[in-house]
């Protein structure tokens, strides 16, 4: 049995609730089939949850089992199946309320992911108070679908983004952060942890600093919700997103929390059946938050394998999951950092689930493909974060991110893959 450690007092930011001594992983591990796979004649070491993770029995069966027993189109219909289908989909959302201690479901809105949610803060509430002359504040280690959507809106309305600097470890320089905020900024969107660099960002006092000055604040969630114990009301973030398949549920389906104020003061993000409570030619009816955000058939059984995958998550503990990623992160840290001609990129002191780094005279493509055969999946190229790979002057790096199965033993046979890379090159 692998006991989990206590965490150092550096990462206590967050990571503060008691972690339980009986997190097994071994346990874990026999949850989650894929992991049986066998890659170039080696056991699978899987390394790429942050681009997405795998799925637990738990998960693939709860969607089978929608399928087997419970399938109907949701909301509109009085027979059977369809009340059946209607309360797993809005269980699920009670789920997701829970796992991030919102007030009530309302305030969880179904999305494809957290592009999605960003998409729908910034084309509902960016584009009802954003003016010509406006900035939207962001930070320089965002993911291209915390920018993006920004730039769309920015240039719509002949706004501003503007851009939060980071330093050498890649950490948000919190003054230059507060610096930027003033009369003209009318929005903050900032990511939890940084999928680029596992920056964890001091997000309480970020949205803090905003508030101060009124201005509301998005917060990208995609890499913290599988990683860390949430309260969204103790941050009093306004908008929090993020994606179910990151958090070890399906594809396809994700959440956007909001205030519900703020929810229902914004107009709808599209238009279609399930967001209206009457149509006619002349004059359309909103249905109430959080259905007017929802038009069309929402992915029903991706809702039921997302609860499923909080549900999952709960039962392992949450503070277990953030206790036992900080283990790996912190061994893995030293026995890559350790080899020579590697170089991390990212060495905040906070950081979670991530480790960045790039070799001496070697691509991170060829790091990626050699540790292929040898059964290991790490990432390689420039994780839709390209502005904070060109601050660190490199064109992509090679990415290796922890998931609640991972062991030191998986942490010895990455080490021993990029020696061997190491070796290929000398
Ligand atoms: N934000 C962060 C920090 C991410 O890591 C990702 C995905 O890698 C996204 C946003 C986008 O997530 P999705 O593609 O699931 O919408």
């Amino acid at each position: 049995m692998t006991k989990v450690l206590k965490m150092s007092s550096s990462s206590r930011q967050t990571l503060t609730r008691e972690a339980d001594l009986d997190f097994d992983v071994g346990r874990v591990r026999a949850d989650f089939p894929i992991l049986r796979t066998r890659v170039h004649g080696h056991d699978l070491v899987y390394l790429d949850n942050a681009a997405t993770s795998q799925k637990p029995r738990a998960v693939i069966e709860a969607i089978s089992r929608y399928y087997d027993c419970d399938n109907a189109n949701i909301h509109r219909g009085v027979h059977y199946l369809s009340e059946r289908a209607t309360a797993d989909y809005e269980s699920a959302r009670k789920t997701i309320q829970s796992f991030l201690h919102a007030s009530r479901p309302e305030e969880i809105v179904f999305v494809r992911g957290t592009t999605e949610a960003i998409n729908l803060v910034a084309q509902t509430y960016g584009r009802q108070h954003i003016r010509a002359g406006d900035e939207v504040l962001i930070t320089a280690m965002e993911h291209h679908s915390n920018i993006v959507p920004w730039q769309l809106l920015c240039e719509e309305k002949g706004a501003k983004l503007k851009v939060a600097p980071i330093n050498e470890d890649g950490e948000l320089i919190l003054e230059e952060f507060e610096r930027l905020l003033g009369p003209q900024t009318k929005m903050v969107a900032v990511s939890h942890i940084s999928n680029a660099l596992g920056t964890l960002n001091p997000i309480a006092t970020i949205i803090k600093m905003a508030h101060a000055i009124g201005i509301p604040v998005l917060v990208d969630g995609a890499q913290a919700v599988p990683r860390m114990p949430l309260d969204v009301q103790e941050l009093d973030c306004d908008f929090y997103a993020f994606s179910g398949h990151k958090a070890y549920g399906p594809t396809g389906i994700g959440a956007l929390y909001g205030k519900l104020a703020l929810l229902e003061r914004i107009p709808p993000y599209q238009g279609g059946g399930d967001m209206i409570s009457s149509v006619t030619f002349e004059k359309t009816i909103y249905n109430k938050v959080p259905h007017k955000f929802e038009a069309g058939t929402p992915d029903i059984a991706g809702a039921v394998g997302l609860g499923a995958a909080l549900e999952y998550l709960n039962d392992l503990g949450m503070a277990n999951i953030a206790a036992h990623e900080h283990e790996l992160l912190a061994y893995a840290t030293d026995v890559v950092s350790a080899i020579p001609g590697v170089r991390l990129i990212g060495t905040a002191k906070e950081k979670s689930g991530v480790l960045s780094f790039v070799m001496d005279g070697v691509h991170p493509h060829d790091i990626g493909t050699i540790l292929d055969q040898e059964g290991i999946a790490i990432r390689t190229g420039h994780h839709c974060a390209q502005p904070v790979m060109e601050w660190f002057g490199v064109d992509a790096t090679a990415r290796a991110s922890f998931g609640v199965y991972n062991t030191k033993q998986e942490i010895d046979a990455l080490a021993r893959g990029v020696e061997k890379v190491r070796k290929v090159f000398a």
